[in-house]
């Protein structure tokens, strides 16, 4: 006698990796100023310490910033916004400095 049970194991340690690579690689056209900075996996936040002065250009002839783009005209309808192109230099499993100090005003205030 005897049975074999056949589980699913679907929380697996790598979902929260995956989905970190997952927003971080989410590209929009539009272009993207270089910032470099920490990321804390605590609380999902990147602190930026720094922009590099590089911008990404998108190539996209539609958009009012890019090198590419096809108007003379100063007031044509392309967007004109950037994005943050995002460097990692640390990693860090704690939360950040902001919500470590909101945790902690929180504590105090509520107790
Ligand atoms: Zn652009
Ligand atoms: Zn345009
Ligand atoms: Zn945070």
């Amino acid at each position: 006698m005897g049975w074999v049970f056949h589980g699913s194991f679907n929380s697996s340690p790598l979902f929260s990796v995956y989905f970190l690579e997952c927003e971080l690689s989410s590209q929009s056209t539009m272009c993207k100023d270089e910032v470099y900075g920490d990321w804390y996996r605590g609380c999902s936040h990147f602190v930026a310490s720094f922009e590099s002065g590089n911008r990404i250009d998108c190539n996209d002839p539609y958009c009012g910033l890019s090198s590419a783009h096809i108007h003379n005209a100063p007031n044509c309808p392309c967007p004109r916004v950037t994005g943050e192109h995002r460097r990692i230099q640390n990693m860090f499993h704690k939360a950040c400095e902001q919500c470590r100090t909101a945790e902690f005003n929180r504590r105090v205030t509520s107790g």
